[in-house]
């Protein structure tokens, strides 16, 4: 297994794209292994899980008397049979795993002698009593720690008689040990499951050849077996959909999201979180292959808020990083009667709660219900240090939360607890993050010229592009004729939508005369109304958005050019061929830019620096050029000469 460092710092960014296998399903995972050791005989499983909680399970069925072996590589090779079980000298190690502890605790109760299960700090405070009363019923006896039984967990192995039980709880962990309990007592065993929840146990039950059966009852699913022996079966585990679930929210908040997720398990009562995110108006598709197993694929979306019931993620491990997503929509979503995070490897409620807030979202418990207030999809999520407490699913909902808060990053600490269901998880978050967009051919024959008001870019791109014979395009003109067309149609410039609508709207030409919808708005540009007006307007996303877009459209159309402005070098054209930053002493560029006051252009420059969108910055490849003091030729020919 991979090391997952400790605490890891992760990057906000604007593409989250690609396709990703996820590792192997927990949940089948565990019961591969545990049904192939009770099998008679030899079982191959492919594509095991590679989290640490299954190797738990692994590690005990060997001290039970299983012989697995794990080939680098390969299947892992189970040969197995009851009558090879018997009580180990050890504890059985558990770990972090819940799943593991549950699913053995069924499992050992048939087996003669004294088990003893064992967890990590985390685990030894989760409530085992849920499984000690119907194993008590069956004739095994359990000792754990205070009133709910928390783990170190003694358990009394031997024969044991079927039983009826109704859950009080959904829970598929409590349905599988007593089904593994039935599976070695003498009997039929009833089971009744007022809400229905993950079914893999008899699924592969079923699959393995025990006399089982399940029929609807209510809401819910009535199951009824009788035991026996099983026999081996050879599997591919498919990728865990809950694993997915951060890949699909990464993508559907991302700015430019597009992530597809192969052979994932898609049963419903596993991908409910696909359903909840299309309600919320997520581009989310789910689309079935063989097996079982199907392809889910997610698309950036502006997200709106809705009510998810505890049925529809019986589980409730999407939960936190849904919220995540929440925090971005508009309006409040509910998570009904999710109390059960309480007692999950952390108190999940608590921690999504947390979370949700430190990344600048707003969330609150309401009873048992939790409640995500969105900033809608104009807000943002910031970057923030977490703490993870322990628990995987948090970590990996906190990784989710800083790709999507915008440039900058996040701290996690804790982090490594990843490694107990997905040890892989930073690397493909490397992978699916790495996307640069494909330069464009004629991104390379672009010469951007950037720099404060007065640094002499104007003067200098105009001569540039003239020498070379190229076009030239001057994108402060742009965010200039916006401002210009806003004053004249008695628009406030900070009016979002309103300015948004022009740049995003109107035609807009700019050469020697700059023409908005066909009016000349020339004479405008240069007045001091709207040399304050554009500023407010250039720190609007939403125009930068639509401006940029057609800046990168006018290259495109011209194969190339010499583009000018304050960030054609980091932001619009970031692969251009030369980038240089103009530079000049303050008095030099406000002596430059007789046309507004020296108060006027210190001003711009600090709000033009200090903005959140886009701000002036100087590339790490631009040349720096200072331009005080030398003539427009000497500085020209300079340029030239990089070319
Ligand atoms: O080029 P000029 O100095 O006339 O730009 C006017 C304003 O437009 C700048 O102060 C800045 O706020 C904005 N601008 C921008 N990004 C560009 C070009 C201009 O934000 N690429």
């Amino acid at each position: 297994m991979s090391a997952v460092p400790g605490v890891v710092t992760v990057e906000g960014v604007r593409h989250v794209s690609g396709s990703v296998h996820t590792p192997g399903d927990k949940s089948v995972s565990h019961r591969s292994l545990i049904l192939g050791a009770l099998a008679e005989g030899r079982s191959h499983i492919e594509g095991l899980s590679d989290g640490a909680d299954v190797a738990h399970t692994l590690r005990a069925l060997r001290s039970l008397g299983a012989a697995i072996t794990v080939a680098e590589g390969g299947p892992v090779v189970i040969d197995g049979g009851r009558s090879l079980l018997r009580a180990g000298t050890s504890d059985l190690d558990c770990g972090n795993s819940g799943t593991s502890m549950r699913l053995l605790a069924g499992l050992v109760a048939s087996i003669p002698g004294r088990h003893r299960l064992v967890g990590d700090d985390s685990l030894s405070v989760r409530p085992m009593d849920r499984i000690a009363g119907p194993l008590g019923a069956m004739g095994a006896t359990l000792r754990g720690r205070g009133a709910t039984l928390c783990p170190p967990l003694e358990i009394e192995g031997g024969a044991l008689q079927g039983i009826e039980w109704t859950l009080p709880v959904a829970s598929a962990q409590v349905k599988s040990a007593i089904l593994l309990a039935g599976l070695g007592a003498s009997g039929e065993t009833v089971v009744h499951e007022p809400e229905p929840t993950r079914p893999h146990t008899e699924e592969m039950l079923a699959e393995a050849g025990a006399a089982i059966e399940v029929r609807p009852e209510g809401g819910g699913r009535v199951i009824r077996l009788r035991p026996g022996a099983l026999r081996p079966v050879d599997r591919l585990v498919p990728g865990d959909p809950s694993q997915a679930a951060f890949w699909i929210v990464a993508a559907v908040l991302a700015e430019h999201g597009d992530v597809t997720v192969e052979d994932v398990y898609i049963g419903e009562q596993r991908t409910g979180y696909i359903g909840v995110l299309a309600r919320m108006g997520a581009d989310v598709a789910l689309e079935a292959g063989s097996g079982g197993s199907g392809r889910l694929r997610a698309r950036s979306s502006a997200l709106h808020a809705t009510i998810v019931e505890a049925r529809e993620i019986p589980s409730l491990d999407e939960v936190p990083v849904l919220a995540v997503a929440a925090a971005l929509a508009e309006g409040t979503t509910i998570f009904r009667d999710a109390g059960e995070l309480r007692v999950k490897e952390s108190d999940r409620m608590r921690a999504t709660v947390e979370l949700v807030e430190a990344f600048g979202g707003r969330a609150e418990e309401l009873g048992d219900d939790l409640a995500v207030h969105g900033l809608g999809p104009r807000g943002h999520l910031h970057h923030a240090a977490f703490a993870t407490a322990g628990d995987h699913r948090m970590a990996m909902a906190a990784a989710v939360a800083a790709l999507v808060a915008g440039p900058g990053q996040s701290t996690i600490e804790g982090f490594s607890t990843v490694a107990t269901s997905y040890p892989g998880f930073l690397a493909d978050l490397a992978r699916l993050t790495a996307h640069r967009p494909a330069p464009l051919a004629a991104e390379r024959a672009v010469v951007a010229i950037d720099g404060p008001a007065g640094a002499g870019k104007s003067t200098v791109a105009g001569a540039v592009a003239e020498r070379l014979g190229v076009e030239r395009l001057d994108t402060g003109a742009m965010y200039r004729a916006v401002a210009a067309t806003a004053l004249s149609r008695g628009i406030d410039p900070a009016d979002h939508d309103a300015v948004v609508a022009i740049a995003e709207g109107a035609t807009i030409g700019v050469g020697p005369h700059v023409l908005v919808d066909g009016d000349d708005v020339t004479a405008l540009l240069r007045t001091p109304d709207v040399g304050r007006a554009v500023s407010v307007v250039a720190a609007n996303p939403d125009v930068r958005r639509h401006l940029v877009e057609r800046q990168r459209r006018w290259v495109r159309e011209r194969g190339g050019g010499v583009v000018e402005g304050r960030d054609i070098g980091t932001v619009v054209f970031p692969e251009a061929r030369l980038k240089v930053y103009l530079t000049a002493s303050p008095e030099e560029r406000a002596r430059r830019r007789d046309d507004e006051s020296a108060a006027g252009v210190a001003r711009r420059d600090h709000i033009d620096s200090t903005r959140a969108a886009s701000p002036l910055v100087v590339a790490e490849d631009a040349r720096q050029l200072d331009t005080t003091g030398r003539s427009v030729e000497d500085v020209v020919e300079e340029v030239l000469s990089w070319l």
